[in-house]
């Protein structure tokens, strides 16, 4: 088979015959591919994405975006134009191969072509020079979607290819390093990424990806270590919207000091530091020692509705401390080893207790603190 020397829709590979598209869904009519025959290289190292499980979920992330899928013994990967998709069987594929990574580089075919593209054998794309350009540019946002599941070594291609994927930098969107010529498949990539964020197919391929990412790497698309296997992103503490530009939803444990976390999806299985939503009758944690003070301003109503409970600190005023904790902070009961907790003054609270949110950024510091989170201290 020749297509670690040639691209992955060299015309001897992927051309389909014109007059014997496939249908649709249809398995009794096979696809009248040019058969590979020659293998360029020896089978290399074993592809983590060849699992039937890891095919599974492509087939099924290709449905819910509207494509059939096939395995042929006749082509290497082909589109025909009528929203069918064939990957070559198992025995045509090499070990470095894999259905899903061989699928996903055809969807981003697609996305990066844009819409028109669908309709046409193979996206529109032949072996050309001039098509060269569109082949990076589908790399480079295979290399974009891939990386953010931890995915981009894994989704890489095998094919002629694979030198200029593995010359991308750390942000696929940039010019490789060293940059001799500016590349024009950039911008068309930039424009895929965009079209790909605002597409219904966003969602189907970025599930397909994180699932891909629990299996393959036994790890969450974050990076966390595999949390409890029935619960996901969306039934945990930490998921927010957030971020520049149209909210999406991030996981709050992975936020730097300064800054978003990073995206997931509510669909994404659970990480080690998966929680339950939090419940500020059971923590207390921003009450108790995981802060110091409640600085307060003068013109704060709690000053006057309060008074026993303020203190001043030169120009300041704070809530008065009880040993580590609010003086508000009701423990009840105090000796028990799982005490609940309230707040004696919650309706004229001060605004810094108004304005502290449960789940937000400074209460998973605070329950860092004290021990109740994961996380760094
Ligand atoms: S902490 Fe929660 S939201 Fe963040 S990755 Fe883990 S399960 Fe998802
Ligand atoms: S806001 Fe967060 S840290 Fe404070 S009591 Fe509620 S859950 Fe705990």
């Amino acid at each position: 088979m020749s297509k670690k020397l040639v691209s992955c829709r060299t015309a001897p590979i992927l051309c389909i015959s014109q007059n014997a598209r496939p249908e649709i869904g249809s398995r009794s009519r096979a696809p009248q591919f040019t058969i590979p025959t020659v293998r360029s290289e020896p089978r290399r190292t074993e592809s983590p994405l060849a699992t039937g499980a890891i095919e599974t979920i492509w087939r099924e992330a290709a449905a819910r975006i509207g494509f059939a899928v096939t395995r042929t013994a006749e082509a290497y990967a082909t589109s025909d134009g009528r929203g069918l998709i064939a990957i070559g069987t198992d025995d045509l594929l090499d070990a470095d191969d894999a259905f899903a990574q061989l699928l996903f580089h055809e969807i981003c075919h697609a996305i990066t072509e844009g819409q028109q593209a669908v309709a046409s054998p193979d996206w529109g794309l032949d072996n050309v020079p001039s098509h060269r350009v569109r082949e990076h540019a589908c790399l480079r946002l295979g290399a974009v979607l891939a990386g953010r599941f931890g995915l981009r070594a894994a989704m890489a291609p095998t094919t002629e290819y694979r030198a200029y994927y593995d010359g991308l930098g750390s942000d696929p969107l940039a010019p490789a390093p060293p940059a001799a010529e500016p590349d024009p498949a950039i911008a068309i990539a930039a424009a895929a990424v965009v079209r790909f964020e605002a597409s219904a197919w966003r969602g189907p391929i970025e599930d397909g990806l994180a699932r891909t990412a629990a299996l393959a790497l036994r790890r969450h698309p974050l990076g966390f270590p595999l949390g409890p296997a029935n619960e996901t992103c969306g039934s945990c503490a930490w998921i927010y919207r957030g971020g520049r530009g149209t909210p999406v939803e991030r996981c709050r444990q992975s936020a730097p000091a300064i800054g978003d976390g990073g995206r997931v999806s509510a669909a994404f299985g659970a990480c080690v530091r998966w929680e339950p939503p939090v419940d500020c009758r059971t923590c207390g944690a921003c009450c108790r020692e995981a802060y110091h003070s409640v600085t307060i301003s003068v013109r704060d109503p709690v000053v006057w509705k309060e008074p026993d409970l303020i203190v001043r600190q030169g120009h300041r005023f704070e809530i008065r401390r009880e040993g580590t904790r609010c003086a508000a902070l009701i423990v009840d009961p105090p000796a028990k080893s799982q005490p609940g907790y309230s707040c004696s003054i919650y309706d004229s609270r001060p605004k810094p207790c108004r304005d502290f949110a449960a789940g937000g950024r400074h209460c998973v510091e605070a329950r860092r603190r004290v021990g109740l989170s994961a996380g760094a201290r």
